[in-house]
């Protein structure tokens, strides 16, 4: 940290605190509006989170608000599911598996006095009934699969309602899959349909009736899940809790959409290796979009694209921190000059790199090269081309990059180039807004580059961003160099805060909360 300027960052820490306290309120009921609060998996997994959920659902029904919460799974239950269903795949017994994820659930039950039997048991056993299904036939189909992990936010949110039945708050548990439906796409393959789901999400009068006739202050449903027309559970990908609500918040028309998590907003790099990363205050729609695509995972890329498109304000907060007021992503972010506003890096990404013959100026190449992909329905994440060799990046939060699903493709590209797989590799990015027009402060990073392999450098064509694909394993490295360079307690732009080790210092911790 830099320690000339930690002083004045301190002194102005308390200004970052939360209105929420000190808005007056609106006691005309007829007139409530509605919110949507997500909570991440962390935010759920204890009695002292749940009990800053349910302080922050009195807060808002004392303002005439009308509260409609999104809970993903308890922290780490997803990843878990996967690998049980990774195991039943196998034909192996998971029964020691899903006995734990229940231990788990009736810990946390036993802090909160909820009935674990009452309250989960058919959850639990339609769980198991599927997953001994799936180890007798070692098939995991992609619709088995979305039931499977559908039981994480299923489990987690009937606990929620239970309990906050018990501290008072007349709470109408929802099945998310009644209140989402999916698109169908044409064409893409099973995987995507079930697995990552887009959904209608137009403001919807019905839907807003539906609920607000719910005799109920709270409604509380599960992210990640939502139904196809036929019934089947679908998945809204992995960390899609995010865009459930943002679809929510768009059919309610709500006022907002907060997405309370583990930081207390969005950073100028990720907090969690980058300590003095800056606070970013406001953001635009694009920038934010930009940055959660380009590995920000604190927010889905697909939640901004929703709440943008219907322009419903998204407020990130901290459940740890709840004093806090976090980031703002609106229409009215304040307009700033051209500058870097974070560094960011996304893991995992898969290089195709083919050599093209062809004629100066050839017709057709990169439509041959793409059709192929379009075909096996990937997406290409960065593209960069040339007369001999066009170089794809391949994004693995958006595609399934096992190798039985690469080998069809590279046989088909096979006909039209010599492709040549590159993995693992990672995008190191620089996102803000007008990068083009900040060449200077690029200039001051590259030699960062010096010894590294980089692969190819894409700048994205809505200047909000540049990108180096580097090996994976110099990534953080490189993200921690970037930052130190361009980043500092200094920095002048109006939309940085205060740094997150100062935020959650302890002894401003006190500071803020006076
Ligand atoms: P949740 O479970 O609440 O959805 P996630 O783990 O999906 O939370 O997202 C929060 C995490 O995002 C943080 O713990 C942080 O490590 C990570 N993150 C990555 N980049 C950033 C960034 N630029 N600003 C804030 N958080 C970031
Ligand atoms: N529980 C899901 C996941 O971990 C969805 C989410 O938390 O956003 O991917
Ligand atoms: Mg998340």
């Amino acid at each position: 940290m830099h320690a000339s300027s930690t002083k004045s960052n301190q002194a102005t820490v308390s200004a970052y605190a939360s209105q929420d306290a000190v808005d007056p309120p609106d006691l005309d009921t007829s007139s409530r509006k509605w919110q949507v609060l997500k909570f991440g998996g962390t935010s759920v997994s204890s009695l002292e989170r749940w009990q800053t959920i349910a302080s922050t659902l009195r807060n808002r029904l004392d303002r005439g608000v009308r509260p409609f919460v999104v809970c993903s799974a308890l922290s780490q239950v997803s990843n878990r599911l996967e690998a049980l269903l990774a195991a039943a795949g196998e034909g192996e017994d998971v029964g020691s598996g899903i006995e734990s994820l229940q231990k788990d659930h009736e810990a946390l039950a036993a802090d909160m006095g909820v009935d674990v039997e009452e309250h989960l048991g058919d959850t639990l056993e339609e769980l198991r009934q599927v997953l001994e299904g799936i180890r007798l036939t070692r098939e995991v189909t992609p619709r088995l699969r979305a039931r499977v992990m559908s039981a994480g936010e299923m489990l987690s949110t009937k606990l929620g309602a239970a309990w906050l039945e018990t501290q008072g708050i007349a709470t109408s548990w929802q099945d998310a899959r009644e209140l989402l439906e999916a698109e169908i796409e044409p064409q893409v393959p099973p995987e995507r349909q079930y697995l990552s789901a887009t959904c209608h999400h137009a403001p919807d009068p019905d839907f807003q009736s539906r609920l607000a006739d719910l005799d109920a202050e709270v409604v509380l449903t599960q992210g990640f899940v939502a139904r196809l027309a036929n019934g089947d559970t679908v998945l809204l990908g992995r960390g899609g809790s995010d865009t459930a609500a943002a679809y929510f918040a768009t059919k309610l028309r709500a006022e907002h959409l907060e997405i309370w998590t583990d930081v207390p907003g969005m950073f100028t790099a990720n907090p969690h290796s980058v300590h003095d990363a800056r606070l970013l205050l406001h953001l635009g729609y694009a920038e934010a979009g930009e940055l959660a695509s380009k590995g920000a995972k604190v927010l889905h890329p697909r939640c901004i694209r929703a709440a943008q498109k219907y322009d419903v304000p998204i407020h990130v907060r901290c459940t740890p921190e709840p004093d806090l007021i976090g980031t703002v992503i609106s229409r009215t972010a304040p307009s700033e000059p051209p500058q870097v506003k974070a560094v960011s890096e996304r893991t995992g990404i898969v290089l195709v790199s083919m050599d093209v013959e062809g004629d100066w100026q050839g017709i057709g190449v990169i439509a041959d090269i793409a059709a192929c992909f379009k075909d096996h329905g990937l997406s290409i994440d960065l593209l960069a081309s040339s007369q001999t060799n066009l170089t794809v990046a391949l994004d693995p939060r958006a595609n399934h990059l096992e190798q039985e699903v690469l080998e069809p493709v590279l046989a088909d590209l096979a006909e039209v180039s010599e492709p040549r797989l590159i993995r693992p590799t990672a995008t190191v990015s620089l996102v803000g807004t007008g990068i083009r027009a900040v060449l200077h402060q690029w200039a001051t990073i590259l030699d960062v580059f010096e010894d590294e392999d980089v692969y190819m450098v894409s700048q994205a064509a809505n200047d909000l961003s540049l990108n180096f694909l580097v090996n994976e394993s110099s990534a953080d490295k490189l993200v921690r160099k970037i930052h130190d360079r361009l980043f500092n307690e200094e920095s002048p732009a109006a939309s940085f805060g205060p740094t997150w080790e100062t935020l959650v210092a302890p002894e401003q911790k006190l500071a803020v909360r006076r």
